[in-house]
């Protein structure tokens, strides 16, 4: 199995000069297995390269499975321009939480009403189909097995462990640390004092996700904020690498990836992220790589020593 990152800011695309090496679109995952089967992490602008590709890849009518961590606008604006949804006898599966499915073909729909977008939902060539997710719920795609786990996001977000080829790797975006509830509060006015309900529903979270990660090779993990960041904006329901990192110590995991990078942390200041959390990393016996745009990592034992030199680049377009 291996993954390629199509898509690795947080909040809007930030193409142009200053992030040139990391990417500037939104975020989109793509996994592979060894047989070919293909899925889908969410749905940024990182989604239209991946999209072209997997046009020219085609043979004949296809189905793709998307899964969704949540429907913020940073993980679903690329859906209008994959292009596999503009070739008839393609089918979509988009699979999302519980709470955001009730309303996900209503909020699909709502991005491309005429307003927005000249192609309505309903005259899209390809056919589309909306699955709930519940954490815990296990089900599989293809060759993949996957296990949706809540995460700790404005009005809710799910990540998914992603088992393959006798592999696994970990999307965990968007998450805070589980140390404030946050589908509670409000963006403007802050953080809301804490009852003791929500601190045992926070560490219950915690506690099934460390157990999600348990044998897990590869962490891909929200760290959008820097420490001296979140202490501004701890309400805005993402982490910092730090915090990412104890995680994965705790969890025995292998590898971390820094992933849904804050619009404003150009390549120099990411460079230098990048090093700083690669050296950290090592002092506590995880790998941390940085993602960047076209970045495809083999997961896995496989990978066993993986370097910077292991990752493959490819040519997005
Ligand atoms: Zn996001
Ligand atoms: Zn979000």
């Amino acid at each position: 199995m291996q993954i390629t990152f199509w898509g690795v800011r947080g909040s809007y695309p930030v193409p142009g000069a200053a992030t040139v090496r990391y990417g500037g679109q939104t975020s989109c995952v793509e996994a592979r297995s060894t047989s070919g089967d293909c899925v889908i992490v969410d749905a940024g602008t990182g989604m239209r390269a991946l999209g072209n590709k997997l046009v020219r890849e085609m043979t004949g009518p296809k189905q793709f499975d998307v899964l969704l961590s949540h429907v913020h606008w940073d993980h679903i604006q690329g859906l209008p321009f994959f292009s596999p949804a503009y070739i008839p006898g393609t089918k979509i599966a988009v699979h999302a939480l519980l709470t955001a499915a009730d309303e996900l073909q209503q909020v699909i729909g709502g991005i491309t009403r005429h307003e927005f977008f000249p192609m309505p939902l309903e005259s899209v060539p390809a056919q589309f189909e909306f699955h709930q997710v519940e954490p815990g719920v296990e089900f599989d795609i293809g060759g993949f097995h996957i296990t949706p786990i809540a995460l700790n996001h404005p009005f809710g977000s799910v990540g998914y462990r992603i088992d393959g080829d006798g592999d696994s790797w970990a999307y965990i975006a968007d998450t805070a640390p589980f140390t404030e509830v946050l589908h509670k509060q409000h963006f403007l006015s802050g953080p809301e004092p804490l009852s003791e309900d929500d601190r045992t529903s926070l560490r219950a979270m915690r506690d099934a996700l460390m157990r999600r990660l348990q044998g897990v090779d590869t962490v891909v993990y929200d760290t959008h904020f820097l420490p001296e960041e979140y202490v501004r904006f701890p309400h805005y329901g993402h982490s910092t690498p730090d915090q990412a990192l104890e995680i994965c110590v705790e969890a025995q995991v292998r590898r971390l990836v820094l992933y849904h990078h804050a619009p404003s942390h150009g390549d120099d200041q990411m460079d230098q992220i990048a090093a700083m959390y690669l050296a950290r990393g090592a002092e506590v016996g995880v790998e941390v790589l940085t993602a960047f745009e076209g970045m495809t990592l083999p997961i896995g034992p496989a990978a066993e020593g993986a370097s910077e030199s292991t990752v493959l680049g490819v040519g997005v377009t």
